[in-house]
């Protein structure tokens, strides 16, 4: 009988890791891709809903159209997951894993701070950037206030795409002069992988007339008076408060036992957890790299990878590197990108390539080919 692998989450890990394990080994290995959604949706096609440019089903990749050999689609909501008995519940069905590889993402916890239900919005889901085309167009003055509630959040530079996509879009609008927009960031720099790519942003920020607040929280916000509240006791009135929530494990993994001090720790060469033949890859792990889509990309082609060389007992797989490359719009039609190596050498290496069209067009092939590997035959 063959080996029976049940992967949790069809996001960028858990894709990944299913498109390579079945084109080694075809209809050889049997392999469940469980995820509640009906289709996957990159990160940043969020910018896409909220500035209307696309709408949600054109951005949408359907898990029902996924062709691949020894793989099993279910769309069905996972309830509860025994890393012990490697069994996982869903709302459907029960299943007994031979190899089990957790890969649910990172969920948001709105109601961690205070006054953001009532009074404000995010793009960091589908469901809140489709919100906020609609509330978009009525923005015309004041501060509109992109804030990083606390870490660690999903994608580094995409607090500072917003605001240079807002640049733009209120710029369009003809009202960009009547708002200010700031940025909040528990960090010194954008991005503190990378000191060229934070200067780049930072000199965009200048020239465009952003404003960028390093080293803050957001305790906050009181809808009443229109007002967030900061870690440092210090206040800042808005007009719209675009918030970064605070970000935990879905609650199914908190359930489970799989996380330690909020994430799951995997070791970081093969992404084992602490219990035998279970995996954890991606933004539900305290793995030493940021939470973004191309980290949990090149964590799915690393148990992959270590996975075909166990089961076909032969060969030895490269640790994890921790590598990859990430897309930063800079508003101007234009996108720059950063090659990160996390884990490869002694420190992390990170240089920027400035932002062009040619970058924008690169950003393009990225998703396709993407889609072309997760989905195709
Ligand atoms: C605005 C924005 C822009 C971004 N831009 C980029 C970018 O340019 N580059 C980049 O690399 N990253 C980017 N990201 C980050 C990227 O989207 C995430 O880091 C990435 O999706 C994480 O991949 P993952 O496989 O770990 O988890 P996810 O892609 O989040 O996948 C987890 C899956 O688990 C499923 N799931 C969760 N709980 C359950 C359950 N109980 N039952 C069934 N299914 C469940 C979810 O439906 C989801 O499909 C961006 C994020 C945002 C918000």
């Amino acid at each position: 009988m063959s080996t029976h692998i049940v992967i949790l989450g069809a996001g960028f890990g858990g894709l990944e890791l299913t498109a390579r394990l079945s084109a080694t080994f075809g209809h050889e290995i049997d392999i469940t891709l469980i995820d509640k959604n009906d289709a996957f949706i990159f990160g940043f096609s969020k910018f896409e809903i909220m500035f209307g440019r696309q709408r949600r089903e054109d951005v949408s990749s359907y898990y029902a159209k996924i062709a691949k050999a020894g793989v099993a689609f279910r769309q069905e909501l996972i309830t509860s997951i025994d890393p012990v008995a490697r069994r996982v519940v869903t709302d459907r069905n029960t299943y007994t894993a031979d190899i089990l590889v957790v890969a649910l993402g990172a969920d948001y916890d709105y109601g961690a701070t205070p006054g953001f239900v009532e009074g404000g919005h995010e793009f960091y889901s589908v469901d809140g950037a489709v919100r906020l085309r609609d509330v978009l167009p009525n923005v015309t003055s004041g501060n509109v206030i992109v804030a990083v509630v606390r870490e660690p959040f999903k994608c580094p530079p995409a607090p500072c795409e917003a605001a240079m996509l807002l640049d733009k879009y209120l710029s369009d609008r003809g009202v960009r002069s009547n708002i200010n927009v700031t940025v909040v960031s528990p960090w010194a720099i954008p991005i503190p992988a990378s000191v060229p790519a934070s200067d780049a942003i930072l000199d965009r920020f200048r020239e465009r007339n952003l404003s960028w607040m390093p080293n803050q929280s957001v305790s906050s916000i009181d809808p009443a008076t229109k007002t967030v509240h900061l870690g440092d006791g210090s206040t800042l009135p808005y007009a719209l408060f675009l918030g970064i929530p605070v970000h935990r494990v879905p609650a199914v993994v908190e359930a489970s036992g799989l996380a330690v001090d909020g994430w799951i720790p995997v070791d970081k060469a093969n992404l084992s957890t602490r219990f035998p033949d279970v995996y954890a890859i991606g933004d539900v792990t305290s793995a030493p790299v940021p939470k973004a889509g191309i980290f949990s990309e090149s964590a799915g082609r690393a148990v992959a990878e270590h996975l075909i060389v166990r089961l076909r007992e032969a060969g030895t797989a490269k640790p994890y590197d921790g590598a990859g490359s990430c897309f930063i719009e800079f508003g101007n039609h234009k996108v720059g990108r950063v090659d990160v190596d996390f884990l490869t050498g002694p420190s992390v290496v990170a240089p920027f390539t400035e932002a062009s069209l040619q970058g924008a067009e690169e950003k393009k092939q990225f998703a396709a080919s993407r889609r072309r590997f997760w989905f195709g035959g």
